[in-house]
């Protein structure tokens, strides 16, 4: 049926617009986050496997694109986890694992690291005093948990895996659980003030319905602290500008966020990445070639083994103290030639990164 079938319903705007612009929606398939009507943007994506293929849907609505067949793989997660430090984008996530213990200050160190938890340090600084009960929902090796427990939080970080929340107890102690967060909450189940999500939703089939179970364990006027992909930072020419299917299944538009909230009956607030900008400023080509061909490919063989080995860290990054270092130098550097009249990069620092962060409030 579309939703011309039924005549006391007029199509919403984005299936109107995809109406005036001849595309017949009867085939299309519908975004999940806004139910508008999707346009296949590319047929045969390359995946995260080596031989398989995925068709990329943008959404009229929303400007959410997402993956075809919708459909998470989760034992793709045992050979990225087996492979961890041998993977381009996850090996840091291994490092970080291992250095957290090393440092004095895990929650500084992680937030000097990398704009996700430059992010969530900040967001939830604003908060702290009030004492909140936190989740880390998807907290993986537990590294973003434990941190913010090192600090003084109160929070527990939650994972569907079993090997992964072991690991994690081993590691950094007993504030990990397995739990899936559409089981049945039960009346008398624990409930948090914050739940925090990075870099999750974009993994899941139904990023709306996913918050929706998770919101079950929010406390009365409780809020999400949630980090994802930003599709809006990026040209619009760009086909799928993040991990290749099943791995992350959608990319999303700060539009298709805004949505989320609404789906949830949420504020969301965008959190203004300027201040680090000014000394981390992103590079909006991130390598990224200029055709509208596909920019990402296949990671893993058809055996499920890392196609390329991720380069070693440069030698600096593995150090805190020169990781602020070096971005505050190159800042005062640039600050000491404007003053003096040199001709250098003048732009006002965007709010934006290549990824979101963003609270979700109680409207
Ligand atoms: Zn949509």
């Amino acid at each position: 049926m579309t939703s011309l079938d039924n005549d006391n319903v007029p199509p919403d705007s984005a299936t109107q617009a995809a109406i005036n612009f001849g595309v017949d929606d009867i085939d299309l398939p519908r975004c999940r986050i806004c139910r508008s009507v999707a346009h296949l943007r590319f047929a045969g994506h390359p995946g995260y496997v080596l031989g398989t293929t995925y068709d990329i849907y943008e959404c009229v609505g929303c400007d959410a694109s997402f993956a075809s067949p919708l459909q998470a793989d989760d034992r793709i997660y045992e050979h990225i986890y087996q492979h961890a430090a041998a993977i381009s984008g996850y090996d840091r996530y291994d490092r970080y694992a291992t250095m957290v213990r090393q440092v004095r200050n895990p929650r500084t160190w992680l937030a000097n690291r990398e704009d996700v938890y430059y992010a969530i340090d900040a967001m939830v600084r604003r908060i702290e005093l009030a004492h909140p009960r936190l989740v880390e929902i998807g907290a993986g090796l537990g590294y973003l948990t434990y941190a913010l427990a090192h600090s003084g939080c109160t929070i527990e970080g939650w994972d569907i895996s079993q090997s992964a929340v072991q690991k994690a107890i081993d590691r950094f102690g007993p504030h990990y659980r397995v739990r899936d967060v559409f089981a049945p909450a039960g009346a008398d189940a624990q409930r948090f003030d914050v739940i925090i999500m990075t870099e999750l939703i974009e993994h899941v089939a139904d990023p709306a319905g996913f918050l929706a179970a998770a919101s079950r364990f929010l406390a009365p006027g409780g809020s999400f602290l949630l980090t994802t992909p930003n599709k809006s930072f990026f040209e619009q020419r760009l086909i799928w500008h993040t991990d290749p299917p099943p791995v992350h299944l959608w990319w999303l538009a700060e539009r298709s966020l805004a949505k989320l909230g609404e789906r949830l009956s949420m504020n969301v607030h965008f959190f203004d990445f300027s201040k680090y900008n000014d000394w981390h400023r992103p590079n909006p080509d991130m390598g990224v070639s200029t055709s509208s061909a596909p920019t990402r490919g296949a990671m893993l063989n058809e055996d499920g083994a890392p196609l390329s080995i991720a380069p070693p860290p440069e030698p600096w990054r593995l150090f805190p103290l020169s990781q602020s270092l070096v971005p505050a130098v190159a800042g005062c550097v640039r600050s000491a030639a404007r003053s003096l009249g040199a001709n250098v990069d003048r732009r006002p620092s965007t709010r934006r990164r290549p990824t979101c962060a963003f609270s979700l409030v109680p409207a």
